[in-house]
Parts: C-alpha cells; structure tokens; sequence
C-alpha cells in the first residue's frame, strides 16, 4: 500500500472515530435551573494569558485600556478551591440590583445569555458551578450503564 492511500484511510478512520465519540460517547449534561440568587453576577473571575487576575492593579490596568471592566467592582477573592483558582479575585457587575435582577435584562452581554453553558474543556479543568447554584452539571450516560452491557 503506498503513503497516499495509508494516508487516505487514516484520515477516514481518524474521522469516523471522531464522529462515532461525538455522537455515541458520554456528554455533560445541564440539569437543574435558576433560583435567580444572582451570585453568579456577584462572583465573576476574569483571566489573561497569565491565569486568573489576583492582583487590583492588574484589573485596574485593565479597566483604563478596556471601558468593559469598569463596569465591575472586586467583590471578593476565592480560597479553599483547586490551586489555580485560589487567590483569584472576584468581580460584581454594577448592574445587579440588590434584589438580584439585571438592570439592563434586555441588552445584557452574550456571555450572560448563554451562562451558564457546557463548555467542556472548562469542566475537564475542574471548573464546577458556584456553591448552592441550582444548575448542576452530570453526564447522560454514566460510565456504569456501559459496563452493564
Ligand atoms: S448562581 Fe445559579 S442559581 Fe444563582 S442566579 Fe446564577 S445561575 Fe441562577
Ligand atoms: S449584565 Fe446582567 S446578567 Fe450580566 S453579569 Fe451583569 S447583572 Fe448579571
């Protein structure tokens, strides 16, 4: 066989593989719903290259170069979580009311429309949902219900 047609047949193979994972392997699943707490608008990380921001004068560099970051306040800082997410500050957007509604509910950023959303790369990293947030994460098939086959 020569390279071009073991090249072809890699591909091929490479490619139904790919498409048998995407639709017959386990996914995260959302389950769960909103209990409109808004601390996910209270509890926001924001990260660089770098990592996760941990140092004011980093952010407040960024709110001078980005008029976006202005409209966020440090609300607080996360310990007791997986290594790269300690120390990392916490923002609140000015634009939850103390009642927890969003002020500008009808022109809020894409990003708040689509929280919150199974991004699985996230999820592989460790990150979960906030503490006491009614949605949760789970896998729609688990990895019992294979083996019982
Ligand atoms: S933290 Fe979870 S339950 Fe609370 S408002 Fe955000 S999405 Fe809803
Ligand atoms: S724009 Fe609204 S939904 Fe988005 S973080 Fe701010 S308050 Fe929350």
């Amino acid at each position: 066989m020569n390279k071009i047609c073991r090249a072809v047949i890699n591909f091929f193979q490479d490619f139904f593989l790919d498409l048998y994972n995407k639709l017959f392997s386990s996914k995260y699943v959302l389950k769960g719903k909103c209990k409109k707490c808004g601390a996910c608008c209270r509890n926001i990380l924001f990260s660089t290259a770098e990592g996760y921001i941990k140092d004011e004068n980093v952010f407040k560099e960024m709110q001078k170069k980005h008029r976006y970051y202005r409209n966020f306040k440090i609300s607080g800082i996360v310990q007791n979580k997986q290594d790269f997410q300690n120390g990392a500050l916490t923002f609140e957007c000015k634009f939850i009311s103390k009642d927890n509604k969003c002020r500008i509910y009808c022109f809020r950023p894409l990003f708040c429309r689509d929280y919150p959303n199974i991004n699985h790369d996230l999820i592989y990293n460790g990150v979960e949902m906030l503490d006491n947030c009614g949605f949760y994460f789970d896998v729609n098939k688990k990895f019992s219900e294979y083996l019982k086959k």
